[in-house]
C-alpha cells in the first residue's frame, strides 16, 4: 500500500514518496518482519516503560506491519531491558497474541505458552564463539537446547521461527563459510522451524555474498520462500543486500522501525536496517508490503522522542519532524 498524508506535528506539507518504477523479475509482494520492539529496545541502554513499549507495538501494528516481534522471554538477568515481557504481553492483550516473541529455551517457551502466544522464535548462532558468548553454550549444545523447545512449541500448536546470527561474518572468527551457515540453518529447519532468518549481525555482508548464500540453501533443498534476511547497516550495505535478496527470490525481510538497536559488538552506532528505509525502496520498486510509511515515520519519531535522541533512519530524518 502506498500512503499519502503528512506526519503528525504538522507544517511539513505532504509526505514525500518515491516514484514507483517496478523492475521485472522481483517479487510482487514481500513480508516485513518488524523487530524494533525486541531487537531494537533490547540494545537500548535505557529501560523503556512498559506502557511506552505497548504503544509502540500498537502503533506499528496500526501502521500495517503484519508481524511485530514484541519481546523476548530471556532470563531478566541477561536482558533487563525486556524483563517486563509478561507484563507487556498482558498490556497488549488480544493485539499481542499475533505478535511473535523470542524464547531462548524451554523455560522461555513455558512463559510464552502460559500467555497463550502462538508465534515464537529461537535464536541460534552459525559460529562457535558467538554461541558461547551469546548463549553460554557450545555450537552443538545450542541445538540440544533448541530441539525440545521447538518440538514442544510445535506440539502446542505454535509456529516457530529460527534465527541464525553471524551468517556473513563473526567479529571473533572472521569470515564464516557458507556451507557452515547452511548446515546450521538446516538443523533449525529440520527441528521444525517454519522459517529461517539469516542474520548479518555485524553488517559486513555484500550483495554477491547474499546471492551465494541463498543459492547454497537452494542447492541444499531449502528454497527462498523459507528464508528471511536480517541485515544491519553498519557498513552501509543493508539496502543493497535486500535488493540482492529480492533478486534471489527472498520475500521476507527483517527491519527495525526507526533503525532502533543493532549489535552491541559492532563499533558503529548504526545497526538494524530501518523499516522506513526498506519501505521507501519497496515503494519505489512498486513492491507491495502493506505498511503505511507516514504512520511508521510517526511511530519512530514518537519513539525517538521517548529515547531522547534522533532516529538513525535516513527516511525518518528526511520525513520526520526533527525530533
Ligand atoms: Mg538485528
Amino acid at each position: 500500500m502506498v500512503s499519502t498524508g503528512s506526519t503528525s506535528g504538522g507544517g511539513q506539507g505532504p509526505l514525500g514518496l518515491p516514484m514507483a518504477v517496478p523492475v521485472d523479475g522481483l517479487p510482487a509482494a514481500v513480508t516485513i518482519y518488524e523487530v524494533g520492539p525486541r531487537d531494537g529496545l533490547q540494545n537500548e541502554k535505557a529501560v523503556v516503560p512498559v506502557d511506552v513499549k505497548a504503544e509502540f507495538v500498537v502503533r506499528l501494528l496500526a501502521a500495517g506491519m503484519p508481524l511485530v516481534e514484541a519481546t523476548s522471554f530471556v532470563h531478566p538477568q541477561w536482558v533487563p531491558q525486556l524483563a517486563d515481557a509478561e507484563e507487556l504481553m498482558q498490556v497488549l492483550g488480544a493485539a499481542g497474541r499475533r505478535c511473535p516473541v523470542l524464547v531462548p529455551n524451554e523455560r522461555g517457551l513455558d512463559r510464552a505458552l502460559d500467555l497463550g502466544l502462538e508465534h515464537v522464535a529461537v535464536f541460534g548462532s552459525a559460529t562457535e564463539t558467538f554461541a558461547s558468548k551469546n548463549l553460554n553454550r557450545t555450537y552443538d549444545e545450542q541445538f540440544a537446547m533448541f530441539e525440545p523447545t521447538v518440538r514442544r512449541a510445535r506440539a502446542a500448536g505454535a509456529d516457530v521461527r529460527g534465527y541464525l546470527s553471524m551468517c556473513f561474518g563473526d567479529p571473533w572468527e572472521g569470515a564464516v563459510e557458507i556451507d557452515r551457515v547452511v548446515q546450521a540453518g538446516k538443523r533449525l529447519l529440520d527441528m521444525g522451524a517454519s522459517q529461517l532468518s539469516l542474520g548479518d549481525t555485524i553488517g559486513v555482508g555484500t550483495p554477491g555474498h547474499v546471492k551465494a548464500l541463498v543459492a547454497a540453501f537452494e542447492e541444499a533443498g531449502i528454497g527462498p520462500a523459507r528464508l528471511a534476511l536480517h541485515f544491519h547497516d553498519t557498513y552501509g550495505q543493508a539496502l543493497a543486500n535486500v535488493y540482492a535478496g529480492l533478486e534471489a527470490g527472498v520475500t521476507t525481510f527483517d527491519a527495525s522501525a526507526g533503525g532502533l538497536g543493532g549489535c552491541p559488538y559492532a563499533k558503529s552506532a548504526t545497526g538494524n536496517l530501518a523499516t522506513e528505509d526498506l519501505v521507501w525502496m519497496l515503494d519505489g520498486l512498486g513492491i507491495d508490503h502493506g505498511a503505511d510509511l507516514a504512520a511508521l515515520v510517526d511511530a519512530s519519531t514518537w519513539m525517538a522522542g521517548h529515547l531522547g535522541r534522533p532516529s538513525p533512519s535516513a527516511v525518518v530524518r528526511a520525513l520526520g519532524t526533527g525530533v
